[in-house]
């Protein structure tokens, strides 16, 4: 056997084997998957805007008039009319002064990353960040610090024991495996307090959460605040491509530095006409994003009817967590026999031992397709032997008000001691741990785990 066999054979023996799955039709709530018809509970199209006929014809239109492809890189053959139109669309959706689109969610975070943090720099990263975001972080050559997922008093202490002259946090907003919410308004504190840069990808909060679906960092107040937002068109904009907002400053920096964007073709205009009528849409008729949220709620409640333990809710990301490889991958071919289908998610997309079917709800699924999918999910767990009453639960949803005050007290007292130690100009090296409750982190002498290339295929590996 050649490498390249034995590698694939090691695959299918772990129960990490992929193969890519023959479906007909657009991702509509119900697909023909292998001929067979079965409701679709795991696309990104989460407002039902990518086979929309004013997309379709916004597309079909701009590919007439200008063709399909965008022939080279906007910095060798020219930006279109349609490229900025886009931008300009999307810069005043988020409330930044400007945007830059990029060939993908992928490549914007490559691209910013690379582009904000180099040798010199440390990029303090969440342990549950997209793969894109991993790889931003080791092409940028940076140091790469993990923190505990959604744990800022891990960030806080990270960044206290790390005091290059450079400092990046990037964090996604809405996680994509799990559906639950960054810290943002303390990540932008902790910011503050250590002259840290941020970046936040808002892949699946975009068109979903937050005040007319502008996203995660619109609903914690920050618009504007944050150094760099990504998103990408991909998901509830019905496209492909993706982008970035910030100040005019920092997008000059990015078109001069970013190297997805300079070395890459830029997106067709096809697809930049399909997102911006699909933002167009979106804006002019958000309701499309209380169809979702009362969707999630309305997948979240069957679920927890049929016993999953899964908390009540408006995040469209369900993850009903089975643990190993081969039982998600069994519940996941059960499901679609009986007419769902929910993808299995494995390592390295999420860590071992917490392998699942990510469920999606989308505007265009009824309440009956959900409370139905809700039913064959349970009876399938039952028929392969779990029940899922004896499921992992997943982490507790974000911060509830309450605590928001009690952190905001913390805050306080956080601004007080930073001031201190700019006063007496050290930093305070000797306080070990330092978490709210003074408890050290685990490792704690040797500091936080250094990225580690193989975290991807493992559980948490920060400190
Ligand atoms: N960021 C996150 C959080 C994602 O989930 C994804 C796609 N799954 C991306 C970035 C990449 O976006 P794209 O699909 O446009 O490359």
């Amino acid at each position: 056997m050649d490498e390249i066999a034995e590698r694939l054979a090691e695959l299918e023996r772990l129960g990490l084997s992929r193969r890519l799955r023959m479906i007909s039709g657009p991702q509509g709530p119900t697909v023909l998957l292998d001929g067979k018809p079965v409701l679709l509970l795991c696309s990104n199209n989460y407002l039902g805007l990518a086979d929309h006929p004013r997309v379709r014809e916004a597309a079909a239109e701009a590919a007439m008039r200008w063709g399909v492809g965008a022939g080279a890189s906007r910095l060798v053959s020219g930006s279109m009319t349609i490229h900025r139109r886009l931008e300009e669309r999307l810069a005043s959706f988020k409330g930044t002064e400007s945007c830059l689109l990029f060939g993908s969610g992928y490549l914007a975070n490559i691209g910013v990353i690379g582009a904000l943090a180099g040798r010199e720099d440390v990029i303090f990263s969440d342990e549950l960040n997209h793969a894109s975001i991993v790889d931003g972080c080791r092409l940028s050559r940076a140091q790469v610090v993990v923190y505990r997922h959604r744990d800022v008093e891990h960030l806080d202490w990270c960044l206290r024991r790390h005091g290059a002259a450079g400092r990046l946090i990037v964090t996604d907003s809405v996680f994509s495996m799990d559906g639950d919410i960054a810290p943002l308004a303390h990540i932008a504190e902790l910011a503050n307090i250590y002259g840290a840069r941020v970046v936040v990808d808002e892949a699946h909060a975009t068109g979903n959460v937050g005040p007319d679906g502008r996203g995660a960092v619109a609903a914690a107040g920050l618009e504007g605040e944050i150094d760099v937002v990504i998103g990408t068109l991909g998901k509830a904009l019905g496209s492909y491509g993706a982008y970035a907002c910030a100040s005019d400053e920092t997008i000059q920096y990015l078109i001069n530095t970013a190297r997805s964007v300079i070395f890459s073709t830029a997106p067709g205009p096809p697809a930049v006409a399909g997102a911006l009528a699909a933002l167009e849409l979106l804006q002019e008729r958000p309701h499309r994003v209380g169809r979702l949220r009362s969707n999630a709620r309305a997948l979240r409640g069957a679920l927890a009817d049929e016993g999953f333990p899964v908390a009540p809710g408006e995040m469209h990301i369900v993850p009903l967590i089975v643990g190993g490889e081969r039982d998600a991958m069994r519940l996941c071919q059960q499901a679609i026999e009986q007419g769902v289908f929910a993808q299995a998610i494995r390592p390295p997309t999420v860590p071992a031992g917490t392998s699942r079917l990510r469920l999606t709800a989308m505007a265009s699924h009824t309440p009956g397709e959900l409370r139905r999918a809700a039913g064959i999910l349970a009876d399938a767990a039952r028929r392969i032997g779990v029940d899922p009453h004896d499921m992992i639960a997943p982490e507790p949803e974000p911060l509830h008000e309450l605590q928001e005050i009690e952190t905001a007290l913390v805050r306080a007292e956080r601004v007080e001691r930073a001031q201190w130690l700019q006063q007496v100009g050290q930093e305070d090296r000797n306080e070990v741990g330092a978490g709210r409750s003074g408890e050290p982190y685990g490792a704690a002498a040797e500091g936080p785990a250094l990225f580690d290339f193989e975290r991807d295929s493992s559980p948490a590996k920060a400190a």
